[in-house]
């Protein structure tokens, strides 16, 4: 037992279910424990860490930037802020952009959106169709958004105004719209639900009921967003054009932000509208800038597809020789192994023992989102430790 996780069961809210580990340092794919352990770090704080644990390109925009200017309010402009911004809307399908902390809020941003829309254009519609399994953030309304009895339990009432609908079902979308709907959310791949790919169709079906009935059609690209997938943005993956999308989690490569985007005719908010003390701060703009800057610049996307083909070739090769995984799915670096049973607390306690960190996503699945700059070697890795990791969970 270490006397940081002694510490942490006092004084934290005991909310987190941790590994016991504290992980003091990272450098690329990698990072070290407080007895100086090395992980290979399959989990990338949850899809954030896009180019590894520490890389130049983040820990020097935002170094030069904390010496230069770190926050200003939203009342001024800033360099980092707009160049970001065009970033951003220059390399996708939308016209402008709105910066948040976190993923929650650049949803509930992208909702207050559709709203606005509703109202002007749809006779005062609000109601957003959201899916079943899917997830939106932990804020009360995103709870409401998001359809998994776990996160919405507890907090009754939630805000209204959403309705969740069966996953990968364009009927289910199709019957629940009514004069009152204003939008329609989905994730183009549901990442926390378990890494559910949908059929290829899907999001071109959701598409076009949005046209046929002047819906806002959001994408939530927290997850998905900034190369995960093998693309730049997950729609590129589907052949469509979201109204709006939001990012987070991969933005930043590592600092808190978020982002909502849209094409021009959903852009109505107004002065005053909407806004946040610390979104689209200068000092996580910077970092932002320099994360998806190098990404664009490198084509990281390119190299996320074809580490994802590799280690999806490595994990079938796993299933072919563990009766206990029952099937590997998702796309670029975001992957689940699902196991015929709930084993993947061992697996991931055992994986932990063997030097990789892994996230046991379900009881019965492990995700794996690795930082997209892992290397070839560094995926072999990873299977070969996984491998042993299986073994050792399901022998006796
Ligand atoms: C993580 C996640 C969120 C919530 O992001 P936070 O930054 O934790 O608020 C929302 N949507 C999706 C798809 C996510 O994966």
């Amino acid at each position: 037992m270490s006397t940081w996780t002694d510490l942490e069961s006092r004084y934290y809210m005991q909310v987190a279910r941790r590994q016991p580990l504290v992980l003091v340092r990272g450098s690329g794919s990698r990072v070290w424990d407080e007895n100086d352990k090395e992980y290979l770090d399959f989990t990338a704080g949850w899809a954030v860490n896009t180019l590894g644990h520490c890389h130049p390109a983040l820990v020097e925009a935002v170094t030069e930037q904390a010496r230069t200017l770190i926050q200003t309010s939203n009342q001024f402009f800033t360099v980092p802020q707009v160049k970001l911004a065009q970033l951003l809307v220059e390399n996708s399908c939308l016209d402008r952009v709105f910066f948040s902390n976190s993923g929650a809020e650049a949803n509930e941003g992208a909702v207050k959106l559709a709203r606005k829309y509703g109202k002007l254009n749809r006779n005062g519609a609000y109601q957003v169709i959201t899916a079943l399994n899917s997830f939106h953030g932990r804020t009360l309304t995103m709870a409401a958004a998001t359809g998994q009895p776990h996160y919405q339990e507890q907090w009754q009432p939630l805000s209204p105004g959403f309705v969740n609908v069966p996953y990968d079902a364009i009927d289910a979308i199709r019957e629940a719209t009514t004069d009152e709907t204003c939008a329609v959310m989905v994730e183009p791949i549901q990442g926390e639900g378990g890494v559910i790919v949908p059929s290829p169709d899907y999001l071109a079906q959701v598409r076009e009921w949005c046209d046929r009935h002047n819906l806002v059609m959001i994408l939530d690209e927290v997850q998905t967003g900034i190369g995960r997938l093998g693309t730049l943005f997950g729609y590129e993956q589907f052949g469509v054009e979201p109204d709006a999308i939001t990012l987070a989690k991969g933005l930043g490569g590592g600092v808190p932000i978020g982002a909502f985007l849209a094409k021009e005719k959903f852009c109505v908010l107004a002065p005053g509208d909407h806004g946040s003390t610390y979104g689209g701060n200068v000092l996580t703009t910077a970092g932002a800038f320099g994360v998806v800057d190098h990404v664009i610049k490198n084509n990281v996307p390119a190299h996320a597809a074809d580490m994802g083909r590799r280690l999806m070739d490595g994990l079938n090769g796993l299933m072919s020789r563990h009766a206990a995984i029952d099937q590997v799915r998702g796309m670029g670096l975001l992957v689940a192994v699902q196991f015929t049973g709930d084993i993947s607390g061992q697996v991931v306690s055992m994986s932990n023992d063997e030097g990789l960190l892994l996230n046991p996503v379900r009881p019965n699945a492990i995700r794996i989102m690795p930082p997209l700059t892992l290397s070839a070697e560094e995926v072999d890795e990873g299977v070969a430790k996984l491998d042993r990791a299986i073994t050792r969970a399901t022998a006796d």
